[in-house]
Protein backbone atom coordinates (compact mmCIF):
# COMPACT_ATOMS: atom_id res chain seq x y z
CA UNK A 1 0.00 0.00 0.00
CA UNK A 2 0.98 3.37 -0.93
CA UNK A 3 0.59 5.95 1.95
CA UNK A 4 0.29 9.99 0.93
CA UNK A 5 -0.70 13.36 2.92
CA UNK A 6 -1.53 16.35 0.86
CA UNK A 7 0.24 18.93 2.47
CA UNK A 8 -2.93 21.73 1.18
CA UNK A 9 -5.99 19.76 2.95
CA UNK A 10 -3.91 17.40 5.08
CA UNK A 11 -6.26 14.51 3.37
CA UNK A 12 -4.80 11.50 3.53
CA UNK A 13 -4.38 9.38 0.53
CA UNK A 14 -4.15 5.35 0.61
CA UNK A 15 -3.51 3.88 -2.61
CA UNK A 16 -4.33 -0.20 -2.23
CA UNK A 17 -3.49 -2.01 -5.19
CA UNK A 18 -1.97 -1.00 -8.11
CA UNK A 19 -5.13 0.29 -10.25
CA UNK A 20 -6.05 2.26 -7.34
CA UNK A 21 -5.64 5.91 -7.91
CA UNK A 22 -7.01 8.00 -5.10
CA UNK A 23 -6.89 12.16 -5.25
CA UNK A 24 -8.00 14.86 -2.28
CA UNK A 25 -10.46 16.86 -3.08
CA UNK A 26 -8.82 20.16 -2.85
CA UNK A 27 -7.75 22.32 -5.88
CA UNK A 28 -4.33 20.88 -5.57
CA UNK A 29 -6.06 17.11 -6.99
CA UNK A 30 -3.32 15.62 -4.71
CA UNK A 31 -3.03 12.01 -6.46
CA UNK A 32 -1.40 8.88 -5.47
CA UNK A 33 -1.16 5.66 -7.60
CA UNK A 34 0.10 1.85 -7.84
CA UNK A 35 -0.32 0.38 -4.84
CA UNK A 36 2.57 -1.80 -3.28
CA UNK A 37 4.14 -2.10 -6.96
CA UNK A 38 5.16 1.52 -7.20
CA UNK A 39 4.26 4.60 -6.17
CA UNK A 40 2.61 7.49 -8.71
CA UNK A 41 1.64 10.78 -7.24
CA UNK A 42 0.49 13.80 -9.04
CA UNK A 43 -1.37 16.70 -8.06
CA UNK A 44 -1.31 20.83 -8.76
CA UNK A 45 2.01 21.69 -6.85
CA UNK A 46 3.84 18.11 -6.66
CA UNK A 47 5.40 19.32 -3.49
CA UNK A 48 2.42 19.93 -1.80
CA UNK A 49 2.40 15.59 -2.29
CA UNK A 50 4.07 13.98 0.77
CA UNK A 51 4.56 10.21 0.69
CA UNK A 52 4.54 8.47 3.97
CA UNK A 53 6.10 4.97 4.99
CA UNK A 54 3.31 4.65 7.51
CA UNK A 55 -0.15 5.16 8.13
CA UNK A 56 1.03 6.53 11.65
CA UNK A 57 2.78 8.90 9.80
CA UNK A 58 0.59 10.12 7.66
CA UNK A 59 -1.85 10.81 10.34
CA UNK A 60 0.11 12.67 12.71
CA UNK A 61 0.97 15.22 9.41
CA UNK A 62 -2.33 14.96 8.44
CA UNK A 63 -3.35 16.06 12.27
CA UNK A 64 -0.20 19.10 11.59
CA UNK A 65 -1.81 20.38 8.45
CA UNK A 66 -5.34 20.18 9.25
CA UNK A 67 -4.71 22.19 12.91
CA UNK A 68 -3.34 25.04 10.88
CA UNK A 69 -5.89 25.06 8.53
CA UNK A 70 -8.67 26.73 11.10
CA UNK A 71 -7.58 30.31 9.84
CA UNK A 72 -9.87 30.94 6.71
CA UNK A 73 -8.89 29.20 3.63
CA UNK A 74 -11.12 31.34 0.71
CA UNK A 75 -8.91 34.21 0.36
CA UNK A 76 -5.50 31.95 -0.40
CA UNK A 77 -8.35 30.25 -3.27
CA UNK A 78 -8.83 33.32 -4.87
CA UNK A 79 -4.82 34.35 -5.07
CA UNK A 80 -3.89 35.10 -8.38
CA UNK A 81 -2.16 32.50 -9.92
ZN1 LIG B 1 -5.58 18.29 -0.93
Amino acid sequence: MSIAVCRQCGEILRSKHVHDCVQCSCPNHSMLDGGSEYTRKGGVDLSLVQTCLSLSEAKRLSIGITSKLTAPITKGLNAPL
